[in-house]
Formats: C-alpha cells, structure tokens, sequence
C-alpha cells in the first residue's frame, strides 16, 4: 500500500471507529508532566489507558512522593500496578528511572525540557534506560512534549497488521514513523485511542471476532476469513452432495458389469454417467 493509499485507508478505519467507539472524557484535560508521560508511558505498554490511568492514580495518591516510591520495595511499586501485566518488570523499570534521575538532577522534575526544541529534549531523556523502550519515548513525546507521536505496542501492531497496513515482521518505530506521516497529528491521540477500543473488543489477541467487528468491510483479514469460511463451507457441501449419490461405475469393467446386471439394479433415473476421463463426476 502506497502512503497515500495508506492515509485515505486509515482515514476510512478513523471514520468507521469513530461512528463505534464514543470519545472518552479526556485524562483531567491537558499535558502530563514529562516525569509523569515516562511512568504512564510505562504502565500503559500493552494494557488500556484506563488501567495506566488507575495505575498513574495509585501512585499519586499511595505514595507521598516520587522519592518514596523511588526508595519503595518492588513488591510495594508492583501494588501500585495491581490489574497490569508485567508488574514486576515495569516496577523495576520505574524504580530505575527515578533512580536514574535523582541521581542525575537530584530532583523528580524534567519540566525544564518542555522548553527546549523536540529533538535536544529527547536528546537528553536518551540519557535514561527507560526511554530506549520506543513506546515510552512516543508516549513522553505525545502528552508531554506536544510533539507528534503514535506510541505503537504489541496491541496497536496486531491490529494494523490485520488491517494490511504493516507486515508483521516490521519494526516498531518504522511502523510507528509510517502511522505519523499518514495520521495528521490533531488526530494521532484520538486515532490511537480508537485503535486501542478495537484491540480490547474485538480485534483481541487469538481469534478475533470479525463479524461484530466495524471494520469487517474493509479488512483484509476479516474478508480473507469469509472467504476460507465459503471455501470449506462449499467443500463441506460438495462432500455432503457426493456422500449422497450413488457410487458411479468406477471403469469400463465395472460399467460393463454394470450395464449386464438386471433392470432392478440399474441407477436411479437421476444419476447422470459421469463424463471425466476417469469417470470423474463434474
Ligand atoms: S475485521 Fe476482524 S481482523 Fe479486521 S480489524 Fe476487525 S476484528 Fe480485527
């Protein structure tokens, strides 16, 4: 798919999912702090926005600080992402990044590089383990940095895959460079929200369920599963139609053998000779 055959294709799923999925009451409205985009960006890898809001919230509100959670057990910052997958891992992964940053700052603000250009900001979140992961670095970029970015996880690359717009072995940030230049960047929050809604109802992992799906028309996936339904529902038929019939003469030997017996014996009326070279029903 050309970019631009690209861009009118996921302008047509835009639109679709919009008539599906209502807008959502934004998070309090507005830009997260870039500390906070890290750790959300880190909790909603993989799950929905909801349980990374929840999670954001916990620490807010069961920690005093970001100190506290800084000097926290794993076990205690993993109670604060009850409900995510991978608790252990993102505990980890949080904890060492305000590590990381009080070591750096000795301090838990970044708000500094919210007035720097884009590219010498990200230049210096490069200097944190947390921002390789390239869905961190799109998060912090989209809600804290006002730049464009569609932070692409496992869930939103399923989805695209199954829609023909990536093939599954390419990587993240060409698949999440492709989506910005189609996607224009007043749309990339909400398109990636849409895209989100469709992951966890029905566009889920394993087998999804294209017919309550609301891009059934238009995915490639969903048509390519109608059709192997029609396939083996016809196969099926045609092993139905054959089962019933009666078995036709198999050789020349048989026919004649066949055409000796008694009128009682003889084929219904019904049966037609089959006309194959091997005697083939056609
Ligand atoms: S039609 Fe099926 S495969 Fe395509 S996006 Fe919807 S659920 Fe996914």
């Amino acid at each position: 798919m050309a970019t631009q055959s690209k861009a009118q294709f996921l302008n047509d799923v835009y639109t679709h999912l919009k008539k599906r999925y209502k807008p959502k009451p934004e998070r309090g409205g507005g830009r997260l702090m870039v500390l906070e985009a890290v750790i959300y960006g880190v909790c909603h890898e993989n799950t929905t926005r909801e349980q990374a809001n929840q999670a954001l919230s916990r620490f807010k509100d069961g920690f005093f600080d970001w100190n506290e959670v800084r000097v926290s057990s794993l076990r205690e910052i993993q109670g604060a992402l009850a409900g995510l997958s991978e608790t252990e891992g993102r505990a980890h992964r949080i904890r060492r990044f305000l590590r990381q940053l009080f070591d750096r700052t000795y301090g838990f603000t970044l708000e500094a590089l919210t007035k720097k250009p884009l590219k010498d900001a990200l230049k210096a979140l490069e200097e944190y383990e947390v921002l390789a992961s390239d869905y961190v670095a799109a998060t912090v970029i989209q809600q804290s940095l006002g730049g464009h970015a569609i932070p692409v996880d496992d869930d939103t690359r399923r989805v695209l895959v199954r829609l023909g717009i990536t093939a599954p072995d390419t990587d993240i940030p060409t698949l999440r460079a492709m989506l910005e230049r189609a996607v224009s960047k007043n749309r990339g929050v909400e398109f990636l929200d849409l895209i989100e809604d469709l992951a966890h109802d029905t566009c889920v992992a394993g087998e999804p369920d294209c017919p309550r799906c609301e891009l059934r028309k238009i995915c490639p996936t969903a048509r390519l599963h109608l059709q192997q339904d029609g396939e083996s529902a016809s196969e099926t038929h045609r092993e139905e139609a054959q089962a019933r019939k009666p078995h036709a003469p198999k050789g020349p030997k048989e026919a004649k053998v066949a055409s000796a017996k008694p009128a009682k014996e003889a084929p219904p009326s019904s049966f037609r000779p089959p006309k194959g070279k091997h005697g083939d029903a056609k």
